[in-house]
């Protein structure tokens, strides 16, 4: 019996919330972890609609709309919740504090592997969902840090840092689903067209993601292959995108970090 239950399929939940937020739940045998609940009651609304029990949370950052339905969801639960995330002051009760390259297990023969990676915060994670018995495509939880044709703001940490952040993402399967926290991809297009008009990829992906917006479809989760070819912040080694980078800046272009910077302060400036 137990073998069964451990073979259960895996659901996947993706629950927009706020004005642009993705809720993501992971459920397995009536049970859920949810990841980032900036709100708590669509959460306990599902649950209670299909009889789940939260097992754990996992939080990418330290941010409101990603922890601000924590405290309720904790409250709710009646029994014991793993609550896991980065060490930061706002979330003084973890049960589990991760860092780079820890594992988690999520059910069993289903684990998550932790990603540090700064940028949007200094202390941002990443989880990651390798392929599996149970998971035919791998999944990436990323937060605010890697969107669909863009990335996070540079809230904390340095363009080298989320240059490299956003490296450890291209080394993953092309097939990884990009799981992000907000639905900005048509804003994020229309930037990437300013930089990189030129993008065959980029054209096509525009007017599929407008098609899916007008039928208010989710553009989100794309995947690592897609952004490789269509997202700048992918891309601050293509001839393209440095040249964009290279017209905007007064300052010679040594590096994908550099040319990175200038794109972000770009973006952040874009109306
Ligand atoms: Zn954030």
């Amino acid at each position: 019996m137990k073998d069964n239950l451990e073979n259960t399929p895996l659901q996947f939940k993706q629950i927009p919330a706020f004005t642009d937020n993705y809720l993501w739940a992971i459920v397995q045998n009536h049970q859920a972890w949810v990841v980032d609940p900036g709100d708590a009651t669509p959460f306990i609304d599902l649950f209670e609609r299909e009889n789940i029990a939260l097992k754990g949370i996992l939080i990418t950052h330290h941010h409101n709309d990603h922890i601000g339905g924590v405290e309720k969801l904790l409250a709710w639960a009646k029994s014991f919740v793993t609550f896991a995330g980065p060490l930061h002051p706002s979330m003084p009760r973890l049960t589990r504090v991760l860092q780079d390259l820890d594992e988690i297990e999520l059910f069993p023969q289903v684990i998550a592997r932790v990603m540090a990676v700064p940028g949007h915060t200094l202390s941002h994670l990443a989880y990651y969902m390798p392929q599996s018995e149970l998971l035919s495509v791998p999944r990436l939880y990323c937060g605010d840090t890697l969107f669909a044709t863009g990335c996070g703001r540079l809230s904390e940490g340095t363009p080298t840092q989320m240059q490299k952040s956003l490296d450890r993402f291209a080394q993953l399967p092309a097939e990884t689903l990009v799981c992000c926290a907000h639905e900005y991809t048509l804003a994020n297009i229309k930037f990437a067209l300013h930089v990189d008009g030129n993008n065959s990829d980029l054209l096509a992906w525009s007017l599929q993601a407008q098609a899916l917006r007008d039928q208010q479809l989710p553009t989100v989760p794309t995947t690592i292959g897609l952004e490789k070819t269509v997202n700048p912040f992918m891309r601050s080694d293509s001839p393209s995108i440095i040249a964009t980078a290279q017209a905007h800046s007064e300052l010679s272009l040594q590096n994908k970090e550099d040319v990175l910077a200038v794109i972000r302060k770009m973006k952040d400036q874009f109306k």
